[in-house]
């Protein structure tokens, strides 16, 4: 492997074995002053074409890289252990290592060795580190995924009076400048911490180890605790204003005390790991409160949003949903689907900017093809801005300007263009012009990736440039003339002037003429440098002295062209703030036309979205679920859904009517497998979707405002994972419980599951009531627990809706149809016949399930109904039907019997079942 050193000449003194065990050599005295003043990093500590690790170093990163460990000198006695990286592939192992949680301290000589052995024969080369790599502040495109954003984020707290503590957030991603700031209380942080997604948080050590939100904090991917001065309050508008480089605050964003605080502690960090130089950052946008819907990372995870239950973005909604064409716009999207709006009026203009492109599919593609073609200018301009950009950075901000202008042209042609679109136009006027006519002018056809291979200006832009190239190659000329002259003299037709990097140029010869030239008088001019197998290498004095000014005149042209770039650079950083908003107006056009093309394709409608409680959705489908379905050929059944408020006085529920809408809590009963789990998501996903200004998977959607939402699972589900208990379900039962309010929309998709049956049963019966009484939200609650249905009785917003089976010889056939009524049966047995359980298993299963259902729980829980007080039900009893008398059941019972539709064996079951519905005698 790469392990090996490579030390140029002059190597810096080493430590070795001969000086006396307790003696620390002055490299080793320099390695170590630094690696201690950056604790907590590994320390790559640049000597010649290597990072070296030593120490505990060594050993973490050759195990993290798989790298060989070795051997360099003795430090008080004892082998340093040792491994290294080529510099020229650092970037990949950097990669690696902070994929595995590390963070990294770079450290690069600062002068050329020559100079400190001019200093003396003890002097070590000086070296200094000059950038911390963490998670959370990187640029390069090899250590980013370009369709996410990667997020620092500063978390600072306020001690109130008990439980009131206020949070304060503000999170950066340096590679794309954006920066905003937030508050909220500490009972938000999770949904908060969720929604942010940060690749790593910063906060102070009070914090990381306090013993309420410690826990939370310690579970995101990255965080480094830090000291108490990067938090200080009364520090932080003067850091803000020093990074900024402002006189004060109050022009470039208002914030609280305690985002300020936040937002001040980012920038430190900032500033320390990229140690001194500054990457511009667009001024803090205040999030407001309450300005997006608040959804906990149960729910997210439930929901699979961006990622599915397994972990992977396929399968997720985001996946489903992104039909973008470029990086910046795959963020956008990701973002706002991270944080819907609750304001009606802003998602009405994003919908308007989408309505234009549905109509004009021309327009659409025209953009998309447009944008296809623009480059991630955010991340060039942020990279060329902490001087680890390209020359291909330079032309990517170049043909940003002109894809800028196709689009421009492309936009004016619309004819009545709504307010998002006109802003969008309005920033992709920003950049200046000159600015790409500039670099058109200075930058070559191909250019390198890195600006020290040179050769990215193009001829003619300064004639200095000109000449010295001209100098190069002319001197390349008279070597090409010179071997000429050499074969000439030698006799040696085959003879060969060659470079490489090891002897410079030299004359070949094939061997057979080697000692021709070695044996006199040739040898006077031939000087022999190398024997080889075929061929025989030599030098000439004369060769020397071109070879000397080949490099001289090389080195001005490099030079001249890394002032160059160093100037383009500059022209660049002036106009920043209009790059990255047509950047930024890139992004929005990309998400609006992917939308766009999304709702053409798939069929989706506008959704009308108002300050109203209801919910009513027509036609409703589930996103991902009709994607899959669609490649197998498969139909998606579309399902209608209403949940809107029922005027008071509230109708008496009377299922089987088809009285769709008329109760606030949906609860659904249905064989497994018939499709409960899917049609709740789809009603909490299209919620979502309509609120970040989407289409949605309808034929009618009419949705109020949903401030916050919550889907938990029954414990069952969660154990897939792998981690979940009937513990935590109930915990986060309990979160919904206490926090959902009318606002909010609620999926509890068999909750109560994880435990005995009257156990699961008696809580989902008491948290229906509670979400019914108390917090009056839209729900939708899905169940085997059949006794349940009996509540629709007591509670007048209670609506009981059923996926529709059918039953054909003995196996259920399921249809998706989601109905009013409920089901008296979950079909579990033909389920697990389908599922290949052995015969006698499932013969067994139905006579025991014929036992137990003789002993009908139903009618327990109809008497419950009457027999419990509901705890704070206000008396309605006006409004109450009387419960149905036994006679009345005995005759629901038989009418829910179809006799052609049952085999012999069943009516017999079902005749026994009825007569033990008799009333006692
Ligand atoms: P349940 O929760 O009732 O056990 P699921 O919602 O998990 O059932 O659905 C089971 C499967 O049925 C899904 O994976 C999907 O393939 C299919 N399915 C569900 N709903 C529909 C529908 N409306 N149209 C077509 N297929 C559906
Ligand atoms: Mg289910």
């Amino acid at each position: 492997m790469t392990i090996q050193q490579s030390i140029p000449a002059p190597a810096p003194p080493e430590p070795t074995s001969a000086e006396a065990p307790s003696r620390v050599t002055p490299m080793m005295e320099q390695y170590l002053e630094i690696k201690a003043a950056n604790p907590g990093l590994l320390l790559f500590y640049r000597m010649g074409d290597f990072y070296e690790l030593f120490f505990e170093d060594a050993e973490l990163a050759s195990k993290a890289l798989g790298i060989m460990l070795t051997k360099r000198g003795k430090h008080q006695g004892v082998d340093i252990p040792m491994c290294g990286v080529p510099v020229e592939r650092s970037d990949d192992y950097l990669h690696r290592l902070i994929e595995k949680g590390f963070r990294v301290a770079v450290c690069e000589q600062m002068e050329d060795p020559a100079a400190a052995r001019a200093r003396g024969n003890k002097s070590v080369v000086r070296r200094d580190v000059v950038r911390l790599v963490t998670p959370g502040t990187l640029t390069e495109d090899t250590l980013l995924d370009a369709r996410t954003n990667n997020y620092l984020l500063a978390i600072a707290r306020a001690r109130g009076s008990a439980g009131a503590d206020r949070i304060g957030l503000a999170w950066i991603d340096i590679s794309t400048s954006e920066f905003i700031v937030t508050e909220c209380s500490t009972g938000e942080l999770a949904a908060t911490l969720a929604r942010i997604n940060p690749n790593e948080a910063i906060v102070t050590d009070a914090l990381y180890s306090d013993p309420d939100l410690g826990p939370l904090l310690r579970e995101l991917p990255a965080v480094t605790p830090l000291t108490r001065d990067v938090f200080d309050g009364a520090t932080a508008e003067r850091r803000l204003c020093d990074y900024f480089a402002v006189a004060t605050m109050d022009g470039l964003s208002a914030m609280s005390r305690l985002e300020a605080t936040a937002a001040a502690a980012a920038v430190t960090y900032i500033d320390r790991t990229q140690v001194g130089k500054r990457p511009p950052l667009s001024p803090p946008s205040r999030e407001a409160a309450g300005t997006t819907m608040a959804i906990d990372p149960a729910t997210r995870a439930n929901l699979e949003l961006t990622r599915t239950l397994a972990g992977e973005r396929r399968g997720s909604l985001l996946d489903a949903i992104d039909c973008t064409v470029t990086p910046a716009g795959s963020r956008l999207l990701a973002q706002r689907l991270a944080a819907p709006l609750t304001e009606s009026a802003a998602i009405a203009r994003r919908l308007d900017a989408i309505a234009v492109f549905v109509t004009d599919t021309v327009a659409r593609d025209d953009i998309r093809t447009t944008l296809r073609a623009a480059p991630d200018m955010s991340r060039a301009l942020a990279r060329l801005s902490v001087g680890r950009g390209g020359p291909r950075d330079l032309a990517g901000l170049r043909d940003g300007i002109l894809a800028a202008d196709a689009a421009l042209a492309r936009l004016e042609r619309l004819d009545d263009p709504p307010p998002e679109i006109i802003t969008v136009m309005e920033a992709l006027r920003q950049p200046s012009r000159e600015l790409a006519r500039e670099f058109e002018r200075a930058l070559a056809d191909q250019l390198p990736l890195i600006k020290r291979d040179g050769g990215f200006v193009r001829e003619g832009y300064e004639a200095a440039l000109d000449e010295a190239r001209n100098l190069r190659d002319a001197s390349r000329l008279v070597v090409a003339a010179m071997q000429a002259r050499y074969a000439d003299e030698t006799g040696v037709k085959g003879l060969k002037i060659r470079h490489n990097n090891v002897l410079g140029y030299f004359v070949e010869v094939t061997a057979q003429h080697g000692d021709r030239l070695m044996a006199a008088p040739l040898n006077a001019t031939f000087i022999h440098r190398q024997t080889l197998a075929g061929q025989t290498r030599f030098t000439t004095a004369e060769l020397g002295e071109i070879e000397a000014k080949i490099a001289n005149a090389g080195d001005r042209a490099l030079g001249l062209e890394l002032e160059i770039f160093e100037r383009l650079c500059a022209l660049a950083m002036t106009a920043s703030e209009a790059l990255r908003t047509a950047a930024h107006a890139f992004a929005m056009l990309d998400v609006a036309t992917a939308l766009a093309k999304l709702a053409v394709d798939d069929n989706y409608v506008r959704p009308e979205v108002d300050g109203s409680l209801t919910f009513a959705i027509e036609g409703g489908r589930h996103p991902v679920v009709e994607q899959a379905l669609k490649r197998d050929g498969q139909p998606f059944i579309a399902n209608a859904c209403d949940l809107s408020p029922v005027p008071p006085p509230y109708p008496p529920p009377q299922a089987g009517e088809g009285r769709v809408g008329v109760g606030q809590i949906w609860l659904i009963t249905g064989p497994n497998m018939a499709g409960k789990s899917t049609f709740l998501r789809q009603n909490a996903l299209i919620a979502l979707m309509a609120q970040i200004g989407s289409f949605v998977p309808a034929s009618r959607a009419r949705i109020g405002i949903v401030d916050r939402l919550f889907s938990r699972v029954g414990a069952a589900d969660d154990l897939a994972r792998g981690r979940s208990t009937f513990m935590v379900e109930m915990v986060e039962t309990a979160v919904i419980l206490n926090q959902a309010s009318e606002r909010s929309l609620v999926i509890l998709d068999e909750i109560g599951r994880g435990t005995a049956t009257f156990d699961g049963l008696s809580i989902a019966w008491a948290a229906i009531e509670h979400l019914h009484e108390s917090n009056r939200c839209r729900t939708l609650f899905a169940t085997h627990y059949h006794e349940l249905t009996a509540l629709s009785a007591k509670l007048p917003r209670l609506f009981n809706a059923t996926v529709r089976v059918k039953e054909w010889q003995g196996d259920v056939v399921f249809l998706h149809e989601v109905l009013p009524g409920s089901a008296d049966r979950s079909y579990g047995i033909q389920v697990a016949r389908l599922a290949g359980l052995p015969a006698p298993v499932i013969a067994r299963a139905k006579s025991v399930l014929a036992k137990l259902e003789a002993q009908d729980r139903g009618q327990t829980a109809r008497a419950l109904v009457d027999d419990l007080p509901l705890f704070a039900v206000p008396s309605r009893a006006a409004t109450e039907p009387a419960p149905p008398s036994e006679g009345e059941q005995l005759i629901e019972a038989l009418r829910a019997l179809h006799p052609d539709e049952m085999s012999p064996r069943e009516a017999l079951e079902a005749l026994y079942a009825l007569k033990a519905k008799l009333p006692k005698q």
